[in-house]
């Protein structure tokens, strides 16, 4: 995401705050400087920080879990409304949603309760309202506050609101009877109508963040929903079904320059690059574009292009190309057929593909026909 930087790398996921961070601590920090001046600021940014943390632990617990089960993990992003672990692909068995939706709250009632320990060593009764009041700067404020904190993190995730912790956790065991898809729909449906409440809620004790969870949520869950039935109309389609046999294609020693023409009139993305009847590699337009100033409209593409590609089966169907375009992060795949070469796929593609093979979908009709590929029997 824009604005973001990295604060950390575990397991191989990069941990990433957002710029927005800041105003989060800001207001923490003003916040408790009205009634405790200095050390009523240290506190609240120590408070805000510390929360912080226990997110982080959060989402690392989702995604140390879901390493385990074999879904890799791209990032871990924090907002100040809360963290996301972007997931490059859906974990396929409900039991394994399930594991990983419940891991993440799990890590904050452990925290809850190592933090209730210390409470109740040094007898710190736990009154809810103080965690509000502002009133107590202390060490152990600070521990009270952060318990209250994970109490109300591991709660608040597991509200049954798709597409928080708690939503996952229904649709996953919908799934179990249901299917993924009326699963989601159901799951998605009642997370927009808890949307709805927290967003009144919000109105009414005149709660600004919450509204802006609420939204969140109302837009998360219309994504879901979106999601899934993008990757049942995939399913459908066979990659070599979809591969356009008129696709242009170049040649190693083509210049810059001609690639660039080429680039204005064609709507392709992604290039194959033959070398006689070799492929040898594949060349994006965003690389291109992205290379064009630096290296010079003579230089031969050969310079540009990627010699490493990936290669799928013409039977592949979409939805599991999908999933590979989401973990090769921007490089597109190469669909191989028994009689060799059968084209290159990009995210651009799936996307339109997605729009027209809904429009079909909707008006009853099954395309392309079936190609007569032995590769696809
Ligand atoms: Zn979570």
């Amino acid at each position: 995401m824009r604005w973001s930087f990295r604060i950390a790398r575990v397991s191989g996921i990069d941990v990433r705050v957002h710029v927005t961070f800041a105003l989060a601590v800001i207001l923490f920090a003003l916040n408790f400087a009205a009634p405790q001046g200095a050390r009523g600021a240290a506190f609240g940014v120590l408070l805000v920080c510390a929360l912080f943390a226990f997110l982080t632990l959060h989402e690392l617990g989702h995604s140390l879990v879901a390493q385990r089960l074999g879904v890799s993990v791209t990032e871990i992003l924090l907002l100040p409304i809360g963290g996301v672990a972007r997931l490059a692909n859906e974990p396929r068995k409900p039991q394994h949603e399930l594991l990983i939706a419940l891991s993440g709250p799990f890590v904050n009632v452990i925290i809850a309760l190592l933090l209730l320990l210390v409470l109740d060593h040094y007898r710190i009764p736990l009154d809810a309202n103080e965690f509000v009041s502002l009133a107590d700067p202390s060490p152990l404020g600070l521990v009270r506050a952060l318990f209250w904190g994970n109490v109300v993190l591991a709660a608040f995730n597991l509200l049954p609101a798709l597409p928080m912790d708690g939503g996952r956790v229904f649709r996953a065991l919908l799934s179990l009877s249901l299917g993924r898809s009326r699963a989601t729909g159901i799951a998605a449906a009642v997370g927009q109508v808890i949307a709805i409440a927290l967003i009144a809620i919000a109105f009414k004790k005149d709660w600004g963040p919450l509204a802006l969870v609420g939204m969140f949520v109302f837009v998360g869950a219309a994504q879901e929903r979106a999601a899934v039935r993008a990757s049942e109309l995939l399913s459908e389609l066979r990659a070599g079904e979809v591969c356009d046999a008129n696709a242009v294609v170049f040649a190693p020693q083509e210049q810059l320059g001609h690639v660039l023409d080429t680039l204005i009139r064609s709507p392709q993305a992604h290039f194959a690059v033959f070398y006689g009847k070799d492929l040898v590699g594949t060349l994006g337009r965003e690389q291109v574009l992205a290379s064009a100033p630096r290296v010079g409209l003579d230089a031969p593409l050969s310079s540009l292009m990627r010699r490493d590609f990936f290669a799928v089966d013409a039977g592949t169907p979409l939805d599991e190309v999908r999933r590979r375009l989401l973990e090769l992060a921007g490089r597109p795949v190469v669909v191989r057929s028994l009689t060799g070469y059968a084209g290159v796929l990009g995210f651009e593609d799936l996307q339109r593909i997605t729009i027209v093979a809904e429009r079909l979908a909707q008006a009853g009709i099954r395309r392309p026909q079936a190609v007569p590929d032995p590769a696809l029997h």
